[in-house]
């Protein structure tokens, strides 16, 4: 079986004492310009990862042997939250609190950066291994000087045109990290949360408006209700309580049954109506609360058509409470706990006060209704802990100033699939303004200096002289003088949304104001790398910063099902390269449809090592038998396979070039398979001249490997082509145009193996076995007359014959077909007799022309036939046959249920 292990360490070693990545690199004129999305350096690689990295080098592969000198900067993206939380865990740090009180921020970002670079070479060991050719030696490193400085020129650009702002936003936020996050980072779960509806009681006696919340937590923060001017509400009655509802919700909700209406209206009328909050009493912030209209925000889809606000923890309550002038701050802490509101609630976490509420509104008679619901809802990408939304101070793009131009600037470029497009226009119509800045240590500094006495801010996008590391805390200790006041301008403590980083990877990662060729990554990238790369590059030359963006689907396991360690489907890449090796990893995986999510299942990787196995035996096959190179006299089967060679070269390059190479992997192994393996093989056993056009042939299909499976590809070409072509590895030769080619000829052939397979079936329908030669087939169709041998070969059949037959056996596109079987018996088991004969020879150690004398016996049919035969066999197989009757002590052979027996005389 293919030692996939021997191969792939072969190809690597020579590829190493030879120099080959480097000697490639120096060959390409025409400039690709690809920018590797950088992975976080937060483990070891998921398979997945490489996956994601085998598309990226078997597309710049591709390109290399197209002539291109192509961009394969890796990159790795090293900072963010990610890490914090894993070298927190390290330091066994409990809170955000203790970063600084007991590490010290220097200590914490050394360990921060001892980790990522701890990450970056053991990533970079595994890429290796599936044979990425990337720059591994010159990678681009978010946390490094030159990467920083050009991402501040984006801030600094930002500043300039207007479109960096400060202030307090309504943003998710997870009280365990400390932090915000961006709507791109939110992972959305199926949590369960109590569903209530609760009375707030009006200054009318027993009026209640009806509202609906599934955050208990923040009624302590309710400052108003929304109501929708435009729908129609109701007074709704029973046992002497009156209740405010919306008409839809009422006609829609089992819960109102055994209420009666006493009174239509319009939703505007409610503008202004007072209201007490349900437990005024027990809170220390006093307002006089009103219903506030809203037409966007208050839908007729659940709830009861009022909504409880709280414009602090809401970002829709935000927006409206801004209009009506409400105060907008948060009533917790940074770490989720209640600030002091009231003597109950202060130091409290609040989502844990959830069911306190509820008691505490039961208690009053203020909860009319109580259910949980099961809904999906926003959690911490790293920490998973539930987000409560809050209201901060922090620093925005104000995304919605250009938000047309993004869309504009999206549907302008090439996506792959097509409707990757649709789903990116679609996010981006709803995008916010982006949160840049984040309450953490491990990042991008944001370049922001304010005064503090004046408030005068300034942006740099220059590392100060001197500064060797413009990390915190080095760079806080960064202090300009204000040149409107003269007061002490310092640095805004925050760092950057680590998705800030990759987003000035185009500029940042070459230095150059270039747009990217090309990116390829993971769907999940719509809502992250593709979005923040398009919103710095309009932020940075108010264009998209790619020209083309292909978009993979995710690893998982065989069900469907996302593969990780925690639920026990991970497979580690180890055992890949372990059970099948790198290569028939890349081909299973680059024959996945692009957009489609990768199935992990070892049946299909243990196909793909098979297909390798099938190639490595052609050339073991050329090897064995190929003289010379010499392919003058090509047979209508040769010139078939150089047409169909052409027309898979067009497929391949074509698909390549539309970066839908899934294509070309398919329609490549198809050809080895079904083309080569199972059917020109066959024909060239018969026919040794055409081992030229094989030889020919194959390197071309080696060339077209290389980007797919190079490992098998260079170790096949060494071995087999090295010695009669100059190039001195397989990468060097070029991936041509293809000729043209005779698609007449490629249509006949068609025919021809249909006709071929349909009478081989005809054939197994009639029980007679291929090694009997049949005496004639008698074909209507003379326009496939230049086939006839081939014909005649695979089906074995003595004779073709070119006519109109009188009746038919089977009929195929049009051509009618007679079998004229003949005396097959005597005939077959001659064959079957001679082959027995031979073989016993070979096991005697006998040459090629020295006789023998056999004696034999047998069944009566087979004795039949030698008497018949017996100057033609040994003519044939040099052996003089002498019959022996009860015969007992020689080597017996069955063939089928008879009998032969034959003994060296
Ligand atoms: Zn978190
Ligand atoms: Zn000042």
């Amino acid at each position: 079986m293919y030692d996939h292990k021997e191969v792939e360490e072969w190809s690597e070693r020579f590829w190493q004492e030879n120099n080959i990545y480097s000697k490639i690199k120096a060959r390409g004129t025409r400039r690709f310009e690809f920018i590797d999305g950088p992975p976080f350096v937060t483990g070891e690689i998921h398979p997945g990862t490489a996956w994601n990295k085998c598309i990226k080098d078997s597309i710049l592969r591709f390109y290399r042997m197209r002539g291109y000198d192509v961009n394969d900067t890796p990159g790795f993206d090293t900072h963010g939250l990610p890490i914090e939380v894993k070298v927190e865990k390290k330091l066994g740090i409990e809170n955000k609190g203790e970063i600084e009180s007991r590490i010290g921020i220097e200590k914490f970002i050394k360990e921060c950066k001892d980790f990522a670079e701890q990450y970056r070479n053991i990533m970079t060991q595994q890429l290796k291994r599936f044979h990425i050719w990337m720059d591994w030696d010159r990678p681009y490193i978010t946390f490094k000087k030159e990467y920083i400085e050009r991402s501040w020129k984006t801030i600094k650009r930002a500043w300039d045109k207007g479109l960096l702002k400060e202030g307090d936003y309504v943003v998710p936020y997870c009280y365990r990290c400390q932090t915000t996050l961006a709507n791109y980072e939110l992972e959305y779960k199926d949590l369960e949360d109590p569903s209530i509806y609760v009375m707030f009681p009006t200054f009318e006696d027993g009026k209640y408006l009806l509202i609906w919340t599934t955050t208990p937590w923040t009624l302590v923060a309710n400052l108003a209700v929304m109501v929708n001017p435009n729908e129609i509400y109701l007074e709704i009655e029973r046992d002497g309580k009156i209740l405010i509802v919306a008409k839809k919700r009422f006609e829609n909700n089992s819960i109102f049954r055994d209420w009666h209406v006493r009174r239509e209206f319009l939703g505007k009328e409610l503008e202004g109506l007072k209201y007490k909050h349900p437990f005024d009493d027990l809170l220390k912030f006093k307002f006089d609360r009103k219903v506030v209209l809203s037409e966007e925000f208050v839908s007729m889809e659940d709830g009861t058509g009022l909504v409880h606000s709280a414009p602090g923890h809401g970002e829709e309550d935000f927006k409206v409470g801004q209009r009506y002038g409400l105060p907008t701050f948060s009533f917790v802490d940074d770490e989720g706990k209640y600030i002091d509101v009231g003597d109950g609630f202060k130091g409290r976490l609040c989502r844990d006060m959830n069911n306190e509420i509820i008691e505490i509104l039961k208690e009053r008679g203020l909860l009319f209704r109580r259910e949980t619901i099961k809904h999906s809802y926003p959690t911490c990408w790293r920490c998973k802990s539930p987000l409560i939304y809050r209201s901060t101070h922090q620093w925005f793009i104000t995304i919605t100033n250009f938000r047309d131009r993004m869309i504009e600037e999206a549907k302008r470029i090439k996506w792959v699939p097509n409707f990757a497009m649709k789903r990116f226009v679609n996010f981006l119509q709803n995008s916010p303004d982006w949160c840049i800045s984040r309450q953490r240590y491990w990042g991008i500094p944001l370049p922001i200096w304010k005064c503090d006495r004046c408030e005068n801010v300034t942006v740099i996008d220059k590392i100060p002289d001197g500064l060797e590391d413009p990390h915190r805390p080095y760079i806080d200790q960064i202090v300009f003088k204000c040149d409107k006041c003269g007061g002490e301008m310092r640095r805004v403590p925050d760092v950057l949304d680590v998705w800030f980083d990759s987003g000035n990877a185009v500029w940042a990662s070459t230095g150059k104001d270039v747009v990217a060729d090309f990116i390829v990554e993971g769907q999940d990238q719509i809502r992250g790398w593709f979005y923040s790369l398009l919103g710095s590059g309009m932020i940075y030359y108010n264009k998209i910063p790619y020209r083309a963006v292909a978009m993979h689907g995710f690893f998982v396991d065989e069900k469907g099902e996302k593969m990780s360690k925690s639920v026990g489907n991970y497979v580690p890449v180890e055992e890949i390269l372990e059970r099948v090796g790198a290569d028939a990893f890349r081909l299973f995986g680059l024959s996945n449809n692009i957009w489609e999510d990768l199935k992990f299942n070892w049946r299909d990787l243990e196909l793909a090592k098979r297909e390798l196995f099938v190639i490595l035996n052609i050339a073991k096959y050329l090897e064995d038998n190929h003289r010379s190179v010499n392919y003058v006299d090509m047979k209508i089967w040769d010139k078939w396979l150089v047409a169909r060679l052409n027309e898979l070269k067009k497929v391949y390059i074509d698909s390549f070039q539309s970066y839908e190479y899934y294509i070309a992997v398919r329609a490549l192994r198809e050809f080895i398979i079904e083309d080569l393996s199972r059917f020109y093989m066959k024909i060239v056993k018969t026919n040794p001249s055409s081992l030229g056009t094989l030889y020919h042939v194959f390197l071309e299909v080696l060339t077209m490997l290389a980007p797919i499976t190079p490992a098998t590809a260079e170790y096949i070409y060494q071995k087999l082509y090295r010695k009669h072509h100059l190039e001195e590895s397989i990468f060097m030769r070029n991936i041509d145009d293809p000729a043209d080619y005779d698609s007449d000829l490629l249509r006949n052939m068609q025919r021809v193996r249909g006709l071929i397979s349909e009478i081989l079936e005809w054939r197994q329908r009639e029980k007679i076995n291929l090694r009997m030669p049949i005496q004639e087939v008698i074909i209507s169709d003379v326009s496939i007359y230049p086939f006839k041998e081939i014909i005649a070969d695979m089906i074995n059949a003595k004779e073709i014959s070119f006519n109109k037959p009188e009746s038919s056996d089977l009929s195929y596109d049009g051509i009618e077909v007679r079998i004229i079987v003949g005396n097959l018996v005597d005939e077959w088991l001659y064959n079957e007799i001679s082959r027995r004969i031979q073989f016993y020879r070979k096991q005697l150690g006998l040459k090629k022309d020295e006789t023998i004398q056999l004696l034999y016996d047998g069944s009566d049919a087979i004795v039949e036939v030698i008497d018949k035969f017996k100057s033609e066999l040994a003519e044939k197989t040099r052996a003089e046959l002498v019959r022996n009757v009860g015969l007992s002590d020689g080597i017996r052979y069955s063939i089928k249920d008879m009998e032969l027996i034959l003994k060296k005389a």
